[in-house]
């Protein structure tokens, strides 16, 4: 049994299908890049596999669990499965730390004491140990991102979605939010993220999907997916003849 388990998975929204018969399982500890153009469903999955969309049809599972339309499953899900933004979506009135805590104490009812550790220890992990009383604007963009990474982790995941976590970041913040997610992925964590990061897709996932038009169009290690692409769509994706 794959740690997540997607079958079959078709999304709408009114009339028009976004995802048309999405088959992926993704192992315990497997780095996967998701690429694609824009409009091809890459969020759409995501937010289904954490259950912030409901499927129209088929089956998703996460470590063996059914996601189920029902608040109860839905929940559970949310617990096991963290998902990062590309907008960085912190508290601005609360610390760094009351950020990362907060979660834990509303959503898991994690004693305070208690979601505190777990949060200086999570913020010492992305490299910010030091920030903890620190508000979220006098951080740079790539620091409130590692701050909303230390926060999906302080809930324990089996596995973190990542949509886009360096899009809206200036390209010089950009390698310090990779670094951390280069260290998650070395600890074996299980990672799905759409990125356009090419050259760390490369470096450090050892699968690549290549969405297109709502389907999985291409996918496989990156080593082939990069160096012979074999369709025209992924080709004129890529920018190779
Ligand atoms: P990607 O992340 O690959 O850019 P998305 O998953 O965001 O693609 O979107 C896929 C398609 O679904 C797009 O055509 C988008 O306009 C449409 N879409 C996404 N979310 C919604 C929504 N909530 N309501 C209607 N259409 C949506
Ligand atoms: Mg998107």
């Amino acid at each position: 049994m794959s740690l997540i388990e997607i079958t079959e998975v078709r999304k709408s929204f009114g009339t028009t299908e976004v995802l048309k018969g999405i088959n992926l399982d993704v192992e315990a500890g497997e780095v996967i890049a998701i690429i694609g153009k824009s409009g091809s469903g890459k969020s759409t999955l995501l937010r289904c596999i954490n259950g912030l969309e409901t499927i129209t049809d088929g089956s998703i599972s996460v470590a063996g669990a059914q996601l189920l339309d029902d608040e109860v499953h839905l929940k559970a899900l949310r617990l096991k499965v963290g998902m990062i933004f590309q907008q960085f979506n912190l508290f601005p009135h609360l610390t760094v730390g009351g950020n990362v805590m907060l979660s834990q104490t509303v959503v898991k009812k994690t004693p305070k004491a208690e979601a505190e550790a777990t949060a200086r220890k999570m913020l010492e992990r992305v490299g910010l140990g030091h920030r903890f009383d620190a508000y979220p604007d006098e951080l740079s963009g790539g620091q409130q991102q590692r701050v909303a990474i230390a926060r999906a982790l302080a809930m324990q995941p089996t596995a973190l979605l990542c949509d886009e976590i360096t899009s809206a970041l200036d390209p010089e913040l950009v390698a310090e939010v990779l670094a951390v997610v280069r260290e998650l992925a070395a600890e074996g964590m299980t990672l799905l993220m759409v990125t356009h990061e090419m050259k760390f897709a490369r470096d450090v996932c050892n699968r690549v999907i290549f969405m297109h038009q709502g389907r999985v169009h291409e996918a496989g290690p990156p080593e082939e997916v990069f160096a012979k692409p074999q369709t025209a769509e992924l080709k004129q994706f890529l920018g190779v003849n």
